[in-house]
């Protein structure tokens, strides 16, 4: 026997028995964004390596270490999308959107990180996620807040907390990063391998570490609200009041700084408790100079992207069941006549009901055989035919799930039976 071949390290196979679940929240949070105005766009996986290079940062781990990134065959470096942000300006961009008005768009699909893969953090996973092009009030953000927190109260979700900050303005931030460089300059000896890396090309980004060896300096570091320039603290006032008026509670974390270069202003996270250190399962914040540094005319934006992976996960250790089952009915065919017969009573069946989920068997074994296959199905119901059934102009209808007697009933009175 040859070889198998096995998926790669990271990259996890979605199997039938766990889709259900996916397709639920895919449907429902499309759907809540279309409510909310938005609609779907959708970008190429592939990109220049570029495109990310210059939106996310050279000195970021994604760009620095975790890209999957290769020459192609004419000499162009091409990556797969490591986040779908800096795609969505591009293309903003070479359309030339933003000229039409205000864009509020939303996407979702697969991102790819070279990361090591552990529970939460994969090297495949899956974004949902938000950006608004063309606003630069806090409304942006309070909306695109709301949403979230409208899909955990529709979900069942507990124990998430939303954590804000603001980056102020570029200028705000370069003074600010100047108090940084020296406090943590002091304190050279205490800083890990990666925050002394760090030090010299994005010491903003030390605030974010997740080793817990340093977060007492960390705790003690300047903070960059003492440094705020007059309007992004007026932008955060702004913020702040939206979400009191949506009633939506949020502690201020003055160490969250993202860890990608292009946020200003609003930066948020819904956190949680419940997934151990991978605990982040939505982030975003305000962007507004990266249109313009994409090579666009200066555009404000602001945007977020969920984490699926994560957002199940935490669905699973909260024991929330989500996805209701659709009633369904397996057609069980014994006889040759049967088997063409079945097939025209579960269209008739389809067109009648068309929330039903009908399995037609397929397997042409004994009635004992096609019953545990129902079983297995996990059917509601079982419809038998043979040729008695055929030959009568009659279904028998068995429920499956409960002691109900099986009847015989005609296809009209079986519709009107399956729809109560
Ligand atoms: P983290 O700090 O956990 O590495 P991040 O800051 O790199 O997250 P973002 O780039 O902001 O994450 O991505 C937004 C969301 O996407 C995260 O909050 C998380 O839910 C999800 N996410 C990011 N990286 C991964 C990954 N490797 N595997 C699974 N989900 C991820
Ligand atoms: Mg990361």
């Amino acid at each position: 026997m040859l070889d198998k071949i096995n998926a790669i390290r990271g990259m996890s196979d979605l199997l039938p028995r766990e889709s259900a679940l996916w397709l639920y929240l895919e449907q429902t949070i499309s759907d809540l964004f279309i409510g909310y105005g938005f609609k779907n766009i959708r970008t190429p996986i592939v990109e220049k390596t570029q495109t990310f290079s210059r939106a996310i940062g050279t000195a970021t781990d994604i760009v620095e270490k975790e890209m999957y990134s290769w020459e192609d065959a004419n000499g162009d470096l091409l990556s797969l999308r490591p986040e779908n942000t800096a795609g969505v300006v591009r293309c903003m961009i070479e359309h030339n959107l933003p000229r039409e008005g205000i864009q509020k768009v939303f996407y979702q699909g697969a991102m790819f990180r070279r990361e090591r893969p552990q529970k939460g953090r994969y090297r495949q996973f899956n974004q949902i996620g938000a950006e608004v092009f063309g606003a630069d009030n806090a409304k942006a953000e309070a909306e695109l807040i709301a949403i979230t927190h409208t899909l955990w109260q529709n979900l069942g979700i507990k124990n998430l907390q939303l954590e804000i900050n603001t980056l102020g303005s570029a200028a705000a931030r370069a003074d600010y990063r100047a108090v940084l460089v020296d406090y943590f300059t002091q304190h050279q000896s205490q800083l890990d391998e990666d925050s002394k890396r760090r030090l010299s090309n994005n010491p903003l980004r030390i605030l974010d570490s997740k080793n817990q060896d340093m977060h007492k300096l960390i705790a003690a570091a300047p903070k960059l609200i003492d440094y705020l320039d007059e309007d992004s603290k007026q932008h955060f006032e702004e913020f702040k009041n939206y979400l009191k008026q949506l009633d939506i509670a949020y502690i201020i974390n003055p160490r969250l700084v993202r860890g990608l270069d292009y946020y200003n202003r609003s930066v948020f996270e819904w956190t949680t408790s419940d997934l151990g250190a991978q605990g982040t399962i939505c982030a975003g914040g305000r962007y507004d100079g990266l249109v313009e540094k994409m090579g666009g005319k200066p555009c404000p934006a602001v945007g977020f992207a969920l984490g699926l992976e994560r957002l199940i996960l935490l669905i699973e250790a909260q024991n929330l069941n989500i996805a209701k089952p659709t009633k369904s009915i397996y057609i069980i065919a014994l006889g040759d006549e049967s088997q063409l017969k079945s097939m025209q009573i579960s269209a008739q069946l389809r067109r009648a009901l068309p929330q039903i989920i009908i399995y037609n068997d397929i397997s042409f074994g004994s009635i004992k055989s096609q019953f545990k296959k129902a079983d297995k199905a996990n059917a509601d119901f079982a419809i038998i035919l043979g040729t008695e059934e055929i030959n009568n102009n009659q279904l028998a209808i068995k429920p499956l799930k409960n002691q109900g007697e099986q009847q015989n009933m005609s296809l009209e009175k079986a519709i009107k039976y399956l729809k109560g």
